[in-house]
């Protein structure tokens, strides 16, 4: 038993070496190739470049530090350990971007602890090349280096779980290698403690590689994930929300104001003579013009309100708890920003829109759908009487419980602003 536990511990350097070179050396390959020819995307991502470089970066670590007899210690010593620092280094910052920090100062204190662990290595390691810092210092580097990553995936709570699990693994490993660094300091200790903190030590790095090309793969896949989850609910033109993410947003919304029975307002809209603008500036000034709105809509509205773009030229606006009296003052705004809205390349453009508005206190069987309906009527009522303009549908405000049909079909609409031209829709 104690024979086997000894066989467990005493590793050999040279081997354990040669398969970190080897095996981040293929990792490298394996990244290289999935990038190039598998997930593309991944070419213009920083974390992937960092991470690329990273695995070569250690690969040739390895290789230096393996060859440590036939080589001069300049070579082996001096760049292998800068190697495996910058690599490490490389990694992290990976790991920052991949855990979406956003947080400079962290990015700038992991740097300074990198050029610190390589500048200090690398004196000591030329003016007193027997001393124990010598030793020590690029496995406190490592730790160091791999602390701030291994907190921030720690503390990611609103991914939660995975990410966090990551976060521990890297500390944990990376804290294994301190005792190697003590070790440097206390000179005479025990053969057998010698051999198994050496052997920690190197354990510790082969299960970053492994583990580290693991986690890698993953959190890169969780993130392409993200992205394809994200365009499939964004409109690619103006970033709003698309129709489908809009509406079943929607329903969430509709059914809290039944629940609460608060009013709720939506708003439909339409770029007036749109066609003719699009004839006369090109079509790609056209799509300007909607990328435009889109921000003025996004810049306009309160935390919780809803947008999306419709479709075309048409876009959808739904403000929770907001009634007829208090809708004016966001379609104002949206009216006046559109109205002061400058274009670079056609200094003096200006466009307008036109606005149906529906609003009330939702009851049971009221649906998204029957308000946009009932928004889109004004609309059309807006567009055939003179355009840039905003109109309200009118329902039967008396009787709420009345049938459907009743509240719809005594349809009545309020313009409250607007300049007149003969509308067409
Ligand atoms: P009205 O004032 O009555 O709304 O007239 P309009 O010209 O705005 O409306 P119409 O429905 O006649 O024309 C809408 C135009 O929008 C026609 C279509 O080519 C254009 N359109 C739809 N989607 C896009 C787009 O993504 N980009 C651009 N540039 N144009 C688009
Ligand atoms: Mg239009
Ligand atoms: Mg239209």
């Amino acid at each position: 038993m104690f024979n086997s536990l000894l066989l467990l511990v005493s590793i050999d350097v040279k081997s354990i070496l040669a398969v970190l070179f080897w095996g981040n050396l293929a990792a490298f390959f394996l990244i290289i190739s999935y990038q190039y020819t598998g997930a593309k995307f991944l070419q213009s991502q920083k974390p992937a470049q960092n991470y690329i470089l990273a695995k070569l970066f250690q690969a040739a670590a390895h290789f230096f530090l393996l060859s440590g007899n036939s080589l001069p210690d300049i070579l082996s010593v001096n760049l292998g350990n800068s190697l495996l620092l910058t690599g490490f280094y490389m990694e992290a910052l990976a790991l920052l971007r991949i855990a979406q920090n956003r947080d400079q100062k962290l990015y700038a204190a992991l740097k300074a602890v990198f050029i610190t662990g390589l500048a200090l290595f690398n004196s000591v390691e030329l003016f007193w090349p027997d001393s124990s810092i010598r030793v020590a210092a690029p496995f406190v580097c490592i730790f160091f280096i791999l602390m701030p990553p291994g907190i921030k995936l720690l503390a990611y709570a609103r991914t939660g779980g995975f990410k966090q699990t990551i976060g521990i693994f890297y500390l944990f490993f990376a804290l294994l290698l301190l005792p190697r660094a003590v070790l440097a300091f206390s000179g005479n200790s025990g053969a057998l403690i010698h051999t198994f903190i050496l052997s920690l030590t190197l354990v510790s790095l082969v299960m970053l590689m492994i583990f580290g090309l693991s986690a890698y793969l993953l959190l890169m896949k969780e993130l392409a994930h993200k992205e394809i989850a994200q365009l499939a609910v964004t409109d690619s033109l103006t970033g709003l929300s698309n129709r489908k993410s809009f509406l079943d947003a929607a329903e969430a919304v509709f059914e809290r104001h039944k629940t609460n029975k608060t009013s709720l307002t939506v708003l439909f809209m339409d770029i007036d003579h749109f066609k003719q603008i699009n004839d006369t500036h090109g079509h790609s000034f056209g799509d300007e013009v909607l990328v435009k709105l889109g921000a003025t809509i996004r810049n306009t509205l309160r935390g919780g309100d809803l947008s999306c773009r419709y479709g075309g030229e048409e876009f959808l606006i739904l403000l929770p708890n907001t009634n007829l009296e208090n809708f004016k003052v966001v379609t104002q705004r949206i009216r006046k920003s559109i109205a002061i809205a400058a274009f670079e390349r056609k200094p003096g453009f200006s466009f307008t829109v036109s606005i149906g508005v529906m609003s009330g206190i939702p009851v049971v069987e009221d649906t998204p759908a029957f308000y946009l309906e009932k928004a889109d009527e004004a609309l059309y009522h807006a567009k055939n009487t003179g355009r840039d303009k905003v109109v309200e549908y009118q329902a039967d405000l008396v009787d709420w419980e009345s049938p459907r049909q009743s509240r719809g079909d005594s349809q009545s609409t309020k313009q409250y602003s607007g300049a007149g031209d003969t509308g067409r829709r």
